[in-house]
């Protein structure tokens, strides 16, 4: 028996757009283009399963390659008139490589392959023009031996060459007459010689042979292995490789080359972009040694071919619906296509050209919803960078980026210096905190901020957190960043930053550079809003925002947020006016200190509480408790004990000492070994109840007084950590006591809800104990997978940022599991939890508000479990409102199958 042999090479007619896989992109795009008649000269494609057969074999070209790609040619050759090494009209090909996706620069390309001095000869004869055929032999020599031979193309050209011209007196190529290039090409067969110790491969077929062979390996060369990393694009799909009849843009001064866009990639604007050069090779284009010109010029120019390509445009973009980025070529005044592909774009122009093709009636609202991604809306929500500032420009240091947009401001090392300076009460000017980490004694600083670096933490560290909470662009992570807090300075590589000097930094991409760097504002354009109105109708869950203050939920609000997710109350209690009760409150010996404390918070906090409910009009807003081990609320350990020994040192204000003592005390009996898992939560509401009764009073109070101005308000109060169903039974029954109490005084009624965060595996576990109306009784749940993921993995969320990256690298983790909801593990658990509660509470709300509901596969694996909302940092809402109608429209996709 015989098994059917795998077709190895696919003539462009043969292939066509869907063939990515197979032929890689560029190469199923030639052979779409081929199939509508457009004008793309003849060729094949070597697939990517030759690719990873030619690794799998110890890096040798299956048997019998090289016959397919022999009769491939002679259709090339039939199609062409011509003959690959012929000493008459002889064939020149390109063989380029072309993966399933694009990976620009990475893989080596080689032109005008099939020259040698008998198809030279004979190019000259026909063409009349020895410059030109020499002029391309040199090309292809250079080319070759980088590609192929591994010999520096440097060498070639800047030794070479340029000793040559020096020795001429040329300045510039174009001095070089035929005889000068033909001289350069002996120069160079010689040193190929002479560096190789054998002939430059004058054999057409073996030149090819060694040229795919060449692609194949530049697969897995250093920089293709790192791009395909950051891309996350696997390593198992090998490439392809294209080999294209030649045709010459550098023929002569009817011919040309260039490269162009269907719309403006920038602004999505419906004009034609882009370049091209006369009498020019491709190369000469990308490389920048002569300048090319506008296309919209080739209209004066040529007419006639100018008309040609705007038509071949708006057939590729009718064709493929989408932006296309070109390449063609002119040789003696007829016009080729040599490659077409989506374009990359900027966020704005994304969205415009998404709802532009709308209006065109070229794609489906659905479909344009599915080509705007997550980062494309973050750029469009936030100042960036002006790209033109970023040419050549080289980053001092580059963090992990934690909250997105750019910031322009003068270096401050302490919060308070950053608070004085800074906007929000401060003296306005613009300034970035840099600090090691931040802690909750640094939100104030933070606040009047422009944007916030650290050296240390990870994406859920409490600098990222609270900065993306807030919309500061925030940079953590900056290993190698030396903060030396006396002397006001950071050093990173030798380069010392003094206070005042000024940066600049991307929180989208975690670049810090020195100096003011041009921002450009935000647009929130009428496609925007567009685009946004049909991804609202389209999507089933629901989205939130996480936020703890009037003004992130009104921003919120604006971005079009439909409730509060997540109301973490604890940073209310950092503000500076506050905190100082807070802190006599924990310290309180008796209970009539204490009572005394929290009695003084508690119209403070209904004041805080009634803005928000005034804010959300209506909205669901879900109150968490206070969550967090009470030290935090406390001066640090370490500063105080180092007060105590200078006063005792001193011994001059025995009276502060005595008070020093005390609090020091104080600390020390709070201090925990692991305060993540210690005495938080809603172990703290049984341990010290007065605190969330007070918090319960002045949510029901502060309900009740919004209600009276004809407000709805919908509160939903939350109880954090919860691990055992008596947790939640003890504090809900004494919480519900205060609730009732409140409506009862008020004689106002109030729909409020009780639940609990689903953040410790155990509760996940007994997720149904939890929800049952005999049980636990929780109306709601809130996925806290922010806790969720520290506990189910045992990682650190403040120190994590150190191991992953190094995991991440090795991929021994496909993502950060703190950025996009770890499926298998996290998400099971998730799952579970899920299916159980509704078992036993059919109608029970489900939600997220871990940092995971701002991440668009997070939101889409939310809605694929059947979750109600997911709840996010204001910036993140209309991202989150784009994935939750993409997960839509993805999930009917497959409904369908
Ligand atoms: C969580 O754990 O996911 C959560 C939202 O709570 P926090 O980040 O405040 O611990
Ligand atoms: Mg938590």
């Amino acid at each position: 028996m015989t098994a059917v042999a795998t077709k190895r090479v696919y003539l462009f007619h043969e292939g066509n757009a869907k063939m990515r896989d197979l032929l890689g992109g560029k190469g199923a795009n030639l052979a779409e283009m081929t199939n509508i008649g457009l004008p793309v000269p003849p060729g094949f494609t070597i697939t990517t399963e030759v690719c990873n057969e030619y690794y799998a074999n110890g890096q040798k070209l299956p048997a019998g390659l090289m016959d397919d790609v022999r009769a491939a040619m002679k259709f090339v050759e039939e199609k062409m008139g011509r003959t690959f090494g012929g000493s008459y009209r002889p064939l020149l090909v390109s063989v380029r490589s072309g993966a399933k996706f694009s990976m620009p620069g990475m893989m080596d390309t080689i032109l005008n392959l099939g020259l040698n001095e008998t198809t030279a000869r004979a190019l000259i004869e026909e063409t009349n023009n020895p410059r030109f055929v020499y002029d391309a032999y040199r090309r292809f020599i250079m080319m070759f031996s980088d590609v192929v031979l591994g010999l520096s193309k440097h060498d070639f050209d800047n030794k070479i060459l340029q000793a040559y011209k020096e020795q001429k007196g040329y300045k510039s190529d174009l001095e070089m007459s035929a005889e000068d290039w033909k001289l350069i090409s002996e120069k160079f067969l010689e040193y190929v010689r002479e560096k190789t110790g054998r002939d430059f491969p004058t054999d057409p077929y073996e030149q090819l042979e060694l040229a795919i062979e060449a692609v194949f390996k530049s697969w897995n060369n250093e920089r293709a292995i790192v791009y395909r990393r950051t891309e996350k694009i696997p390593d198992n799909l090998g490439t392809a490789v294209n080999v294209q009849a030649m045709v010459f843009g550098n023929a002569g001064d009817d011919s040309g080359t260039g490269v162009a866009f269907t719309r403006d990639p920038s602004t999505g604007e419906k004009v034609m972009f882009g370049e091209y050069l006369m009498n020019a090779q491709g190369e000469d284009v990308v490389a920048g040694v002569r300048t090319p010109v506008p296309i919209s010029e080739l209209q004066s120019q040529n007419p006639e071919l100018y008309r040609q390509f705007v038509e071949i445009c708006n057939i590729l973009e009718r064709h493929y619906r989408d932006m296309q980025d070109l390449e063609f070529t002119i040789e003696h005044g007829r016009l080729f296509m040599l490659q077409c592909r989506s374009g990359k774009r900027t966020g704005p122009a994304a969205v415009k050209i998404a709802v532009d093709m709308v209006h065109e009636g070229l794609i489906t609202k659905e479909e344009a919803v599915t080509r705007v991604t997550g980062s494309h809306l973050d750029q469009l929500l936030h100042p960036r960078i002006d790209p033109k500032a970023l040419e050549g420009k080289k980053p001092l240091i580059t963090g992990i980026p934690a909250s997105p947009g750019a910031a322009v401001g003068k270096v401050v090392f302490d919060a308070d210096t950053a608070a004085k300076l800074g906007v929000h009460g401060g003296a306005g000017e613009k300034v970035i905190l840099v600090r090691d980490e931040t802690n909750p004694d640094d939100v104030h600083g933070m606040l009047a901020s422009q944007g916030v670096l650290t050296a240390r933490g990870g994406k859920t560290s409490h600098a990222a957190v609270v900065a993306r909470g807030f919309g500061i662009p925030c940079v953590v992570g900056a290993e190698g960043l030396k903060i030396d807090e006396e002397a006001k300075t950071f050093t990173v590589n030798g380069t010392t930053v003094h206070e005042g000097d000024v940066i600049t930094l991307d929180g989208s991409s975690g670049a810090v550079y020195l100096g003011a760097l041009p921002l450009i504002a935000p647009e929130v354009s009428g496609a925007f809003a567009e685009l946004m109105s049909w991804a609202d109708s389209i999507r089933k869950l629901r989205v939130r925002t996480n936020a703890d203050n009037p003004r992130d939920a009104r921003q919120a609000v604006e971005l079009g947020a439909e409730g509060i997710g997540l109301c973490r109350t604890e940073h209310m209690f950092f503000e500076q006016d506050r905190l100082p009760i807070v802190q006599e409150m924990i310290l309180a010996q008796d209970e009539a200190v204490r009572q005394n404390a929290l009695d003084r918070l508690l119209p403070i906090q209904q004041k805080d509480f009634e803005e928000i409910f005034e804010v959300m009009a209506g909205k669901p807003v879900t109150i968490r408790l206070i969550d967090p081990p009470l030290h935090e609320f406390l001066p640090s350990h370490d500063e105080l004990l180092a007060q105590v020994v200078e006063l005792r040192v001193r011994g001059d204000n025995p009276q502060e000492l005595a008070e020093k003592e005390k609090l020091l005390r104080a600390v020390e009996g709070m201090r925990e070994a692991n305060p993540m898992m210690g005495l938080r939560g809603c172990r703290l509401s049984i341990v010290f109840p007065g605190i969330v009764e007070m918090q319960t009073r002045a949510i029901l109070q502060a309900a009740v007084a919004v209600k009276k101005r004809g407000i709805d308000v919908y509160p939903e109060i939350m109880i954090p950590l919860v691990g055992h169903v008596n947790e939640l039974k003890t504090v809900r029954a004494n919480l519900e006591r205060v609730a009732k109490k409140v409506i009862e005084e008020t004689g106002v009624a109030i729909d409020y809800k009780f639940g609990t965060m689903i953040e410790i595996p155990r509760a996940a576990l007994v997720a149904d104990q939890l929800a049952d109306p005999q049980n636990g009784n929780a109306e709601f749940f809130s996925f806290g997978t922010n806790d969720l993921t520290q506990m189910t993995f045992g990682f650190s969320r403040d120190d994590a940022g150190k191991f992953l990256v190094p995991y991440l690298e090795q991929k021994i983790l496909p993502t950060d599991p703190f950025e996009t909801i770890d499926q298998e593990g996290v998400g099971k658990l998730m799952r579970m939890a899920t299916e159980s509660a509704k078992r036993v509470r059919p109608d029970i709300k489900l939600g997220i508000c871990g940092e995971h509901g701002g991440d668009p596969d997070s939101v889409k694996f939310c809605h694929r479990i059947g979750l109600d909302y997911v709840s996010c940092s204001p910036f993140r809402v209309p991202i989150a409102r784009l994935a939750a109608a993409q997960a839509a429209i993805e999930n009917a996709a497959e409904g369908d199958k």
